[in-house]
């Protein structure tokens, strides 16, 4: 059976039908919805011959045995935030059996070749993003954090869980399922404005980001609005104000698709008769090099002791949140750079800002690499979420391209 890319499209479509409504994408996981779009994916799969099971995270697997137990994993993931997009996560997962369906017509395979279907890789209901995907990487440490997590209506998450089959206390189980695994590749939608500016359908994805999360508090004196003179003041603002637009130009110097942005600054006493006493601003920063990612901490430290000094105030800083940045393997970039020129002429490559469960697989030891396809305005999590059915078909000509690739270098 030759590849018909196009039958990808439709078949989006179809899920889009059967799991959306007119709000967006209701696949929220571990709901009826959810199940449903499951129960159609194997449906779907069924024609291949590909062996089903789920682990113990309630990830979803189709194997089709090879030569060799080594495997090459596709994966995605089927779930979706509330009034979600048509194709953020499950475009891997039905392109990804476009390529099953091909290999299992061909015959004999020198290694398997194994689709997954991520469980809970969004994290909407009770906000853990990567579940399955981390479970399966053996990165999940929080297990005592994730006992206690509730929905809005009060679901505990393990009775959720159980709900449809997994039990929390040996998701790790399905650590198991990475032991073969010897390439990864995931292809997703980009979900930002990169490709689309540079008139390009795909791009090869380098790894994902580091970031740097802080809270960082100014103190200064609240005085009298009307009565303190101008060169008398110890303003926590001023501090706020000048680091939010000293970090432009620290990502600017910085490079490389480096982003830092101040999320937001609260300041108290917020009167409109007050200087400001206490300013609490929040930094995020993200770089894919762990050094320049340092170095662009470093530099916002020493400019918020410099502005500190000029206005007179103090300023703490206090880690919220840290990740090393996750390289993807050199070996599978330039399989993906090959496969994408063969497809589109041109390959850009470009690191991605949000983290994806391709993160957690690479993390856990196993080659891996993203595709990126264009997004059109930037726009996901959103049911203007959209991209150009060309776009999409040569996504899955060019992933299908990447597993031949990565198919004959392991056989
Ligand atoms: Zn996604």
């Amino acid at each position: 059976m030759p590849l018909d890319p196009k039958r990808t499209v439709a078949e989006l479509k179809e899920l889009r039908e059967l799991t959306g409504d007119d709000d967006g994408a209701q696949r929220i996981a571990w709901t009826d919805t959810w199940e449903r779009a499951r129960e159609w994916l194997r449906g779907l799969v069924a024609s291949t011959g590909a062996v089903e099971s789920i682990d113990a995270a309630g990830n979803q697997w189709f194997t089709l045995p090879g030569g060799s137990e080594r495997a090459v994993l596709i994966g995605g993931h089927l779930d979706s935030v509330p009034n979600g997009g048509w194709l953020d996560g499950c475009l891997n997962v039905v392109a990804g059996v476009e390529v099953l369906r091909r290999v299992a017509e061909e015959g004999a395979l020198p290694v398997t070749v194994r689709l997954v279907n991520w469980a809970d890789e969004e994290g909407a209901r009770f906000g853990r993003s990567l579940f399955g995907s981390s479970a399966a990487a053996g990165s999940m440490a929080d297990q005592d954090e994730l006992r206690q997590l509730t929905d809005r209506d009060g679901t505990l998450l393990p009775d959720a869980l159980a709900a449809h089959g997994v039990d929390l206390d040996s998701a790790l189980d399905a650590r198991g399922e990475l032991d073969s695994a010897a390439a990864y590749l995931e292809l997703h939608i980009e979900q930002g404005p990169v490709l689309e500016s540079l008139a390009l359908p795909l791009g090869v994805v380098l790894g994902t980001f580091g970031v740097e999360r802080h809270r960082i508090t100014w103190r200064g004196q609240a005085a009298h609005a009307g009565s303190t003179p101008m060169d008398k003041r110890r303003d926590a603002l001023a501090g706020a104000a000048k680091l939010a637009l000293e970090i432009r130009d620290i990502a600017r110097r910085a490079g490389g698709g480096a982003v830092c942005t101040s999320g937001g600054v609260v300041c108290r006493p917020g009167i409109v008769t007050s200087v400001v006493e206490t300013a609490e601003q929040l930094l995020d920063q993200r770089h894919l090099d762990a050094g320049q990612l340092a170095a662009m901490l470093a530099e916002a430290k020493a400019s918020s002791e410099r502005f500190a000094a000029e206005e007179s105030i103090d300023v703490g800083w206090e880690r919220i949140w840290s990740i090393e940045p996750i390289l993807f393997d050199e070996t599978l970039i330039g399989f993906c750079d090959e496969a994408i020129r063969e497809v589109a002429e041109t390959a850009h490559r470009l690191p991605s800002g949000p983290l994806h469960d391709a993160a957690e697989v690479s993390r856990a030891g196993v080659p891996t690499v993203m595709l990126f396809v264009q997004s059109l305005r930037g726009l996901s999590h959103t049911k203007l979420e959209d991209t150009r059915p060309e776009h999409l078909e040569l996504a899955v000509q060019a992933l299908d391209r990447l597993a031949t690739k990565t198919l004959a270098k392991l056989g």
